[in-house]
């Protein structure tokens, strides 16, 4: 069975084709899909034929709200999606001045080990297919009301290892007769694969690169990120100074403020030189303290925002949204999965 809203515009065409539809119904096929629409029966402009034989042939994809929590303090939503196979995967629903910002999972699960990330306590469950990764836009402005204009690739699981389907996602969402969300709209996060980087600047998009650097040198950083052993810092910093140079996109870096690990005045300097000639910014990241890491968050945020700035590191602390709901990526579905296991409502 092919799942429909994973497919691209051509493929679309050329399903329709082989099923002996005019050219016109691949634009009125995909429209209907980026409605949300449950049921091929909505598709009520199609002849009942074709919405047979698309339900027959196809799946259309129709996540379940399993949870929904809404912060008192700002009214950001979180949600948990529960999918065709029993899997669940997060989203976040940002109420910004500037517009909604959706942030997306685009796995079940993270392969990639982070010490202080609850997405990937469990690892890798499977990849998300480019339909599953837009429902999450789709199903939420739905459930809302509101319009995503923004969209952030900071859920669960790591972007550049499902490379295929996020660039997929990212053509369907950019796509005037769906979405139509703006490259320039649209933030992808990685923790530093270094292929996938470089596949990424290749294909010159419009899009916002940041790199989950949380450390400025091998040993902080291989002890944080396990992936940073098979990179290293100074390799990552190549692939991104090389990114910048094809796409001419300034690269945000993240930076995890942990406490006593990587929130020293040294740790600041050394992070000055390491960017030393880049056109970079910092996005520090308080903390979010998850349950199973020792890990802590650091008090010492704006000493070292300050240090940064001081010798011309251009540099933001990220504000906390939604702190109330366990808004950072992985929490809520773990917390579901447990109690689950223990038999419990939660
Ligand atoms: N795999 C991608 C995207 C996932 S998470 C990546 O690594 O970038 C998005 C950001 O949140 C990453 O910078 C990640 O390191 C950070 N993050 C994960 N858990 C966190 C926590 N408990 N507190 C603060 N930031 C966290």
């Amino acid at each position: 069975m092919t799942e429909l809203k994973s497919l691209t515009r051509q493929e679309l065409s050329e399903l329709l084709r082989e099923l002996g539809q005019p050219a016109f119904r691949a634009k009125q096929v995909f429209r209907w899909l980026h409605r949300a629409v449950e049921d091929f029966d909505e598709m009520s402009d199609l002849p009942k034929s074709l919405r047979e034989a698309l339900r027959e042939r196809c799946v259309l994809t129709v996540p379940t709200v399993m949870r929904r929590q809404v912060s008192a303090e700002d009214g950001t939503i979180k949600y948990l999606w529960g999918l065709r196979d029993g899997s669940c995967v997060e989203s976040v629903l940002m109420r910004y001045k500037h517009g909604n910002t959706l942030c997306v999972s685009c796995e079940v699960g993270c392969a990639m080990g982070c010490a202080f990330c609850a997405s990937t306590l469990g690892g890798l469950v499977r990849r998300l297919s480019a339909g599953e990764i837009l429902d999450q836009v789709l199903f939420a402005q739905k459930d809302s009301g509101l319009r995503v204009s923004n969209i952030v690739m900071m859920g669960m699981g790591e972007p550049l290892d499902n490379f295929e389907n996020v660039l997929r996602f990212l053509r369907l969402v950019n796509d005037p007769d769906g979405l139509n969300i703006g490259m320039r709209h649209i933030s992808l996060s990685t923790c530093g694969l270094l292929a996938g980087i470089d596949a990424l600047a290749e294909l010159d998009l419009q899009l916002t690169l940041s790199v989950s650097l949380h450390a400025p040198d091998d040993e902080t950083r291989s002890r944080l990120m396990p992936v940073n052993r098979a990179t290293g810092v100074e390799p990552l910093m190549e692939h991104c100074r090389a990114y910048f140079a094809r796409t001419g996109r300034r690269i945000s870096y993240e930076y995890a403020m942990v406490d006593g690990v990587n929130d020293s005045d040294e740790m600041a300097d050394k992070l000055v030189r390491l960017l030393r000639g880049q056109s970079a910014h910092v996005n520090l990241i308080p903390l979010n303290h998850v349950d199973e890491s020792p890990l802590k968050p650091s008090r010492r945020v704006r000493q070292f925002q300050q240090r940064l700035e001081r010798q011309g590191v251009t540099c933001t602390v990220r504000r906390r949204l939604g702190s109330d709901i366990d808004a950072s990526c992985g929490q809520l579905r773990r917390r579901v999965l447990r109690q689950a296991k223990k038999g419990e409502k939660a």
